[in-house]
C-alpha cells in the first residue's frame, strides 16, 4: 500500500490568477482516483515545529501578515493569502503523519498531493512560491523518529535553494539535485556548492544546460551517493521539467520521468521513500506525471 496526503484545506491558498493554484492539486487528486491509496489525515505544524527549520522572526512575520489579511510575502511571486498561514502548516505538518505510518510499517512508499510547495523557502524566508520548507520539516520530524540519515533528492527544474541552506552544514541530511542552469533562483545551484563544515561533501548539484533531454537527465542520477548509508529518502518532486511545461526549456517526456522515478526506487533499495509535490503547472502534463509516479510507487518492485 501506498500512502497518499490530500485535503481540501490545501485549496484555500487563494493565490487567485497565479500559476500555483489549487487546480494543481485538484488535478492530480482526481486523475489519482485509479489507484488504491491508503489516506493519511493531515496534521497541523506547530510554531515551535516552524522554527526548527525557520528563523522565528520570519514564522511570526507570516503569523501577522495572516492575522492581518491579504499581503504578499518579501518579493512578488509569493503571495500570501487570508488562510495561506493556516494552510502552509498544514502541509508541511501532514508530513508527518506520512512518517508515522512508516514508523509503524504501514506502508514504506508515498506521495504527498501538497501545496504550498517548499524547496525554494529557506531558513530566512519563502520565496519562489514557497512559504514554508515541507520537506526541510520532514527532514527533522524523520530525524526525531529515529530515521538518522537523510537523503533528499530534488528533481524539480528549479534549484531547490532553501533547503540547500537548511541542511548546507549538516552531515545527516544528503541534498541532491538536478535542475535547469541559468533558470530561477539564478543565484544557487552551482557544481561547487558542496556544503560547509560537517556538510562538506553532502551537498550535490548537477545542473543542466537548456532544452534537457531524457538522457541528459537520467545520466545525472548515476552520480547520486551510493555511499550514503541513509534511512528514508524524501524527494521534491517538481514536474516542471516536463515536456509541456513553460517554466522552462526541459524536454523530460513522460517515459524518461518513468525511468527516473525508478532509478530513484531502485536507488532507495526499499527504505522508506516519500515524494513531495514542488513544482509542476501544465494542468495535463502534472496530472499524467504524477499519474505515471504512483503507478511506478505501487507497481515497480525493486
Ligand atoms: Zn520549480
Amino acid at each position: 500500500m501506498v500512502g497518499y496526503i490530500y485535503d481540501e484545506i490545501f485549496l484555500l491558498h487563494d493565490t487567485d490568477g497565479h500559476i500555483e493554484n489549487k487546480n494543481r492539486v485538484l488535478a492530480i487528486d482526481d486523475v489519482l482516483k485509479d489507484f488504491d491509496l491508503l489516506r493519511l489525515p493531515i496534521y497541523k505544524a506547530s510554531k515551535s515545529d516552524l522554527y526548527k527549520i525557520h528563523n522565528r522572526d520570519y514564522v511570526d512575520w507570516v503569523e501577522r501578515a495572516y492575522e492581518n489579511g491579504y499581503r504578499m510575502i518579501l518579493n512578488e511571486d509569493t503571495l500570501l493569502s487570508p488562510k495561506s498561514y493556516e494552510v502552509a502548516r498544514y502541509a508541511t505538518g501532514s508530513t508527518l503523519s506520512i512518517l508515522k505510518a512508516f514508523k509503524e510499517k504501514r506502508i514504506n512508499r508515498a506521495f504527498l498531493n501538497i501545496r504550498p510547495p517548499g524547496h525554494h523557502a529557506d531558513r530566512k524566508t519563502g520565496q519562489g512560491f514557497c512559504i514554508f520548507n515541507n520537506i526541510a520539516l520532514m527532514t527533522r520530524y524523520a530525524q526525531e523518529l529515529g530515521y538518522k540519515k537523510v537523503m533528499i533528492i530534488d528533481f524539480d527544474v528549479h534549484h531547490g535553494n532553501g533547503t540547500q541552506d537548511i541542511f548546507y552544514e549538516d552531515d545527516s541530511v544528503f541534498y541532491f539535485s538536478t535542475h535547469e542552469r541559468d533558470n530561477y533562483p539564478y543565484f544557487s545551484g552551482k557544481e561547487d556548492e558542496i556544503g560547509e563544515g560537517r556538510g562538506r561533501g553532502y551537498n550535490l548539484n548537477r545542473p543542466y544546460g537548456n532544452f534537457c533531454d531524457d538522457e541528459t537527465l537520467l545520466k545525472l542520477y548515476d552520480d547520486l551517493p551510493k555511499w550514503f548509508d541513509f534511512d528514508i529518502l524524501l524527494v521534491s518532486a517538481g514536474y516542471d521539467l516536463m515536456k509541456d511545461e513553460i517554466i522552462s526549456t526541459a524536454q523530460i517526456t513522460f517515459d524518461g520521468l518513468r525511468e527516473l522515478v525508478r532509478k530513484i526506487l531502485r536507488f532507495s533499495k526499499n527504505r522508506p521513500t516519500a515524494f513531495l509535490l514542488e513544482g509542476g503547472y501544465d494542468l495535463n502534463s502534472l496530472a499524467k506525471s504524477a499519474y505515471i509516479t504512483l503507478d511506478e510507487l505501487i507497481n515497480y518492485e525493486v
